[in-house]
């Protein structure tokens, strides 16, 4: 009789580790620009570098709230209406935190 090793079962599907792997890798990225630029990002100084050091501040907000949610277990839900957010939408935006209804009413608001 074959033994099967129950223990080697793993939560996470190779999907959600991809996930994992693809926000953390974004957040590195965003960390990284934002580093460069923080030195010269004041308005008076360079408010280009400004305005670019703040979206990514804003950026890297989002993709830790969408580890965040990764963790919960709640990854890839609309944080507004808790209905699935489109696969397409989470492949171009990783850490979309609503659906694109929620959003453009959002947006639009
Ligand atoms: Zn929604």
């Amino acid at each position: 009789m074959a033994n099967f090793p129950l223990s080697d079962v793993t939560v996470e599907t190779p999907h959600t580790l991809d996930m994992r792997t693809q926000l953390e890798q974004r957040l590195q990225e965003r960390q990284m620009l934002l580093a460069e630029l923080e030195p010269r990002a004041i308005p008076t100084i360079d408010p280009v570098a400004y305005q670019t050091a703040a979206a990514h501040r804003v950026t890297i907000q989002q993709i830790s709230a969408a580890l965040e949610r990764l963790d919960a277990g709640t990854y890839g839900q609309c944080v507004r209406c808790g209905r699935q957010i489109a696969p397409a939408r989470l492949e171009v935006v990783p850490h979309a935190s609503a659906c694109i209804e929620c959003q453009n009413h959002a947006e639009a608001a």
